[in-house]
């Protein structure tokens, strides 16, 4: 996608601060952080959302991740309140997502005033409702496997 600005940063055709790069996947600080050392990974291919990314490009994303974390020092409980971090990824432009090249931020959550701030709207359900809904998932996915 020549108009993608993360494919622009994948080919270097604009700038980044690249922190890990591999054949599948590009890792970069992001230009604006909720908190210090906020990054990116993305895929080396392009997709909007999620559901568009080959599995194999996907696969390689969360050890990525996991790299980070250790290299920012993010699995050191070295704070009062705990070390922490947020991995997020938003798809669509009502949940959050502005740039449509999939990426996921790596958020260290150090404090309650950096990093990402979570609205959880728990709804109301019960067993009875879970239930229902949980057979009604179960036939769509064995429909899903037969598929493939
Ligand atoms: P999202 O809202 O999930 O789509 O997040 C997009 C993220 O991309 C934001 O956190 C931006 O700050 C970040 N971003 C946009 N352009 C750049 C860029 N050129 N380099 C680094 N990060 C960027
Ligand atoms: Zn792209």
């Amino acid at each position: 996608m020549s108009a993608c600005i993360f494919c622009k940063i994948i080919k270097g055709e604009i700038p980044s601060f690249k922190l890990i790069e591999t054949k599948f996947s590009y890792s970069f600080l992001d230009i604006q952080p909720t908190a210090e050392a906020h990054c990116l990974v993305i895929p080396k291919h392009h997709g909007a959302k999620l559901h568009n990314i080959p599995d194999e490009y996907l696969a390689d994303i969360l050890p990525v991740v996991k790299k980070l974390t250790k290299v920012l020092e993010l699995d050191v409980n070295n704070t009062p309140e705990g070390e922490g971090y947020n991995v997020l990824q938003n798809n669509g432009r009502i949940a959050h997502q502005e740039v449509d090249h999939v990426h996921f931020h790596l958020i260290p959550k150090k404090d309650s005033k950096t990093g990402l701030g979570v609205e959880w709207p728990a709804q109301e359900t019960n067993f009875e409702k879970l239930g229902q809904l949980h057979k009604q998932l179960q036939s769509r996915l064995a429909e899903y496997d037969e598929k493939l």
